[in-house]
């Protein structure tokens, strides 16, 4: 009974917890065996208290009967079963719910994993999105840039980028690159130009020194302008002292503005002695010389020297582009030596001039006559080709001085060589051989032909009527030796086989013209039939 008492203490709190589990949501099985075991405990607890009941009254036996009746000892069974019956089933509910919740919980799992994952991805997407647009893609088209610009293809340029990363500090540094490059690229471009327009003047300028008369001078001019301007067309004018005209002497790159030939006046270059820009368009006044129906500029640049203007270069836009802007340093080195070379050349020409020309009749002198005819005599012993001479003496011409003055005699003189020149043919030498005595050199002219010209000569010095101050002169006759190679004299002797014949004229009465070899006077009647 003490053991039972104190059990009670136990069934009670195992009653307890039956209350507490009724109200535990569960199945319908485990709440039927929950229940069948509580009935089957209410029951069983009632049988132990009517057994103690019984003790306690003093059956014994009626008690024991009662606790280990086949009626209790079924209902402990049934407790034992419904209680095992609802942990079974309880605990098959249990791992129900946990395997539910296991697979909740696993299926959470696997969201949060793909979460992660998409995260990840997401998270790849926008590094890779950043870095294609800012970075990659910037520094493929950099490096792209810069090979080109290291292969000097300026085309290639990168947009401005105001990013204030390093990529933008790395762009800024190319775009500088770039523009220093081109900048650099101009200056050597200007510098080879300068270096090659440099070098053709110098080389102009040593052809210029050897040239010998003004077409080669113009030849020269005309070759190496062009190739340092070779949009300019232009002309080389030397200026005619003795005819006060501008002359075309070279052109190059048909210019068509200008005239070849005009009245230096024409020309504001000329008129103010500095280089004139004429331009059709009104900006400044235009040369007479010019005749421009398109407006094109045209450039005229005296050219002096000591002597004053010695003639002008020319310049016209050959093409559209053509222009004269930052060419002036180069066309003033070429006008001051082109200046300079056709003075020298005048000079030259002068000075030769003066060396081998008689200044009172303007014919060849003695010196130009010894040379010549050496040449001439050489050239027709070589070819066998004739070569005839006249020796012509003016008669009685001391007396002539003696009576109408020096002056007049002077006048005769220049009229005897005016009459030489115009009977001679290209390719003839007349010259004052020496006093009043003159020599006309035929090449090519044998004796029956050089005879006919001597007596045209002779008449037509005889015909003349001359006055001189007011007085008129008596006639002028001369007297004409004339000797003819291979006929009457070997080459080496011409002149002198010519001058005997000479004599012979003179000694024969003067006025006439006698054929070397004969002795005899020319007979006129042949002449028609010679001319
Ligand atoms: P002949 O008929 O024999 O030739 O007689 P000539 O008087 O012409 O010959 P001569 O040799 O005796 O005289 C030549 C004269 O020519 C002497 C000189 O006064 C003259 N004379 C020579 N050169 C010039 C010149 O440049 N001007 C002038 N006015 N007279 C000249
Ligand atoms: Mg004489
Ligand atoms: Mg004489």
């Amino acid at each position: 009974k003490a053991n039972w008492l104190r059990e009670t203490e136990e069934v009670a709190a195992i009653d307890r917890i039956v209350v507490r589990l009724r109200s535990w949501p569960m199945g319908a099985a485990a709440r039927t065996a929950l229940e069948q075991a509580a009935i089957d405990l209410d029951r069983l607890e009632a049988m132990e208290r009517r057994a103690i009941a019984a003790v306690d009254a003093g059956a014994a036996q009626a008690a024991r009967d009662l606790l280990y009746g086949p009626v209790h000892i079924g209902l402990h069974d049934g407790v034992t079963r419904a209680s095992a019956r609802f942990k079974a089933v309880v605990r098959a509910d249990l791992d129900e719910q946990i395997a539910a919740a296991r697979s909740r919980a696993d299926r959470w799992d696997d969201l949060a994993q793909a979460l992660l994952l998409l995260t990840g991805l997401l998270f790849l997407g926008v590094l890779y999105f950043v870095l294609s647009r800012r970075v990659a893609r910037p520094l493929t088209h950099m490096t792209a840039v810069v090979n080109r610009l290291a292969r000097r293809d300026y085309a290639a340029d990168l947009p401005d980028d105001r990013r204030r990363d390093e990529i933008g500090e790395v762009t800024r540094a190319v775009r500088l690159f770039r523009q220093d490059s081109i900048e650099r690229e101009r200056l050597e471009r200007e510098r080879d130009e300068d270096r090659r327009i440099k070098d053709l003047i110098a080389r102009m300028m040593h052809r210029m020194q050897g040239c010998d008369s003004e077409a080669e001078l113009a030849e020269v001019v005309a070759c190496y302008l062009p190739q340092a301007f070779p949009d300019l067309a232009g002309q080389l004018f030397v200026h005619d002292q003795a005819h006060g005209r501008l002359l075309s002497i070279g052109r190059w790159k048909d210019p068509v503005l200008t005239l070849a030939d005009f009245d230096p006046a024409s020309c504001w270059a000329l008129r103010r002695g500095h280089p004139h820009r004429s331009n059709q368009r009104g900006e400044d006044v235009c040369c007479q010389h010019l005749d421009d129906p398109e407006g094109r500029d045209a450039l005229c640049v005296p050219l002096t020297a000591q002597s004053g203007v010695v003639g002008m270069l020319y310049l016209e836009a050959a093409t559209a582009h053509g222009h004269y802007a930052e060419r002036e340093l180069y066309l003033d080195l070429i006008t001051e030596n082109v200046g300079l070379s056709l003075a020298n050349i005048q000079l030259r020409a002068t000075l030769s001039a003066l060396a081998t020309r008689d200044p009172l009749t303007g014919l060849a002198n003695r010196r130009h006559l010894d040379e010549s005819f050496n040449r001439e005599r050489a050239l027709a012993e070589s070819r066998k080709t004739p070569l005839a001479a006249l020796m012509i003496d003016i008669d009685h011409f001391k007396r002539f001085n003696d009576e109408h003055g020096h002056d007049a005699g002077d006048m005769v003189m220049q009229h005897v060589a005016h009459t030489l020149m115009a009977h001679a043919s290209e390719g003839d030498l007349a010259c004052r051989y020496g006093g009043e005595e003159f020599t006309l050199l035929m090449p090519g002219a044998d004796a029956e032909q050089a005879a006919a010209r001597a007596e045209a000569i002779r008449l037509t010095i005889r015909k003349v009527a001359l006055a001189h101050r007011g007085r008129s002169l008596p006639p002028v006759t001369v007297s004409i030796g004339v000797a003819a190679f291979p006929e009457q004299s070997d080459a080496a002797s011409l002149l002198s086989v010519a001058d005997g014949a000479l004599l012979a004229a003179k000694a024969a009465g003067r006025d006439r013209v006698v054929v070397a070899g004969g002795a005899r006077p020319f007979d006129p009647g042949r002449i028609d039939a010679a001319a």
